[in-house]
């Protein structure tokens, strides 16, 4: 505890480690976040295919944390660089479309409005808009939210989560679909729960999503 209190004191510290004197992420944890997308099978089946550029773990698992719990903006910059690598690298290897090719839209998994708000707005949307701003031709639009009434999900199991979470997922009022390509992005993938209905949403929406993507697998 005091230790992150100490990071959290120290100006210019790498968001991923924080080692001080670093401005941004600093050369070590870059290379850990630089790992190519692996396929993951969630114990929750999702209609899509779902790929993790890393463990939960180290520099992932304490970026996710600043960005959730300290609503820092260095943190979910270094997300959404991470992310928006990562679904190059996809593209590149043909499990994505090109955004150069045509709009790729991101859709951010919902998050529960209430927990938005204490942590500063959104962190997974926040990275997405951030991936989006480097690499043209990637847009966001939000098109999923969680019923205000949805229990927080992370202290629960497999089962439980998926019921939990089971028509919790609504599509925003209004959303409409993108045309083209869609790829849903999430901090951290648990059960796969709310990629699964995340999914589903989606294609209720007419949308099919050509990959879900996470920054890191627990
Ligand atoms: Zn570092």
């Amino acid at each position: 505890m005091l230790r992150e209190l100490l990071d959290l004191a120290v100006p210019g510290a790498c968001p991923g480690c924080g080692r001080p004197g670093e401005a941004g992420i600093c050369p070590r944890c870059r290379r850990e976040l630089a790992a190519a997308p692996r396929p993951v099978r969630p114990r929750v089946p999702a209609a899509v295919s779902v790929w993790a550029l890393g463990g939960y773990a180290g520099a992932r698992r304490r970026l996710v944390l600043r960005a959730k719990e300290h609503g820092d903006a260095a943190a979910r910059e270094a997300i959404g660089a991470t992310l928006a690598a990562g679904l190059l690298d996809l593209s590149a290897r043909g499990h994505l479309p090109d955004p150069r090719m045509g709009v790729v839209t991101l859709v951010p998994a919902p998050t529960r409005a209430a927990a938005a708000r204490r942590r500063g707005g959104d962190p997974v949307a926040a990275a997405a808009r951030t991936a989006a701003a480097r690499v043209p031709g990637l847009a966001v639009r939000p098109l999923l939210v969680t019923a205000a009434a949805a229990a927080d999900s992370a202290e629960l199991g497999a089962a439980a989560r998926r019921r939990n979470l089971s028509g919790r997922v609504r599509p925003r009022p209004r959303a409409a679909a993108p045309a083209g390509p869609v790829v849903l992005v999430d901090d951290v993938l648990t059960t796969g729960a709310t990629v699964a209905e995340s999914a589903l949403v989606l294609a209720s929406l007419g949308v099919s999503a050509a990959a879900a993507l996470v920054f890191a697998e627990a």
